[in-house]
């Protein structure tokens, strides 16, 4: 089985709730176990900010399922949860979950890059991710606590553990 760490966040429809949800829905994917959950944080919008703010999270899972199976199955729950996709990069959306890393794997596709391309410039992804895998090092060999522990906050807060 593979690792894989998948960063969550919402800003519409009671986000919290579609949090709890999604982490439900990644529960029930086949050939997959949800491992590890951090605390729910709430953090400030990237892009537009004339939205709301945003509820995040990330959890830990093992998987025999390839990098793109677990992509669709991700995208079939962010479906399912009425997220409409809008020509507006970044805006305000009901659910997003975003592969942040497969195993040790780099992936380069068209509809999946692995690691995550925003992992190193996201404190809502590096620091809920370093809470929950302090050890965690990236396939270039960068450690995540360090990297969580340099970046602005730019307001996240844990909202609940
Ligand atoms: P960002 O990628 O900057 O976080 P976003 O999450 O809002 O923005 P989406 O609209 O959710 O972007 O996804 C756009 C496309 O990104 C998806 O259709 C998917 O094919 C592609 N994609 C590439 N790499 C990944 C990844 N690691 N996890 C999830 N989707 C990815
Ligand atoms: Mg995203
Ligand atoms: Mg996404």
């Amino acid at each position: 089985m593979i690792t894989a760490y998948i960063g969550l966040g919402s800003n519409l429809s009671d986000p919290v709730m579609q949090i709890h949800q999604a982490i439900t829905a990644v529960q029930d994917i086949d050939d997959s176990n949800v491992t590890c959950v951090s605390s729910i944080y709430f953090s400030r919008p990237m892009g537009p900010q004339d939205q709301p703010d945003y509820i995040n999270a990330v959890l830990a899972m093992e998987t025999n399922l390839s990098a793109l199976a677990l992509l669709d199955s991700l995208q079939a729950i962010e479906n399912k949860a009425g997220r409409v996709r809008k020509d507006n990069r970044w805006g305000a959306r009901i659910l997003d979950l975003d592969i942040l890393l497969f195993g040790n794997e780099v992936i380069n596709s068209q509809r999946l890059i692995v690691p995550h391309y925003g992992l190193k410039q996201r404190e809502f992804v590096l620091l809920p991710l370093a809470e929950i895998a302090h050890d965690l090092i990236l396939p270039d060999g960068d450690k995540v606590l360090s990297l969580s522990q340099n970046i602005d906050k730019n307001g996240l807060n844990v909202y609940s553990n």
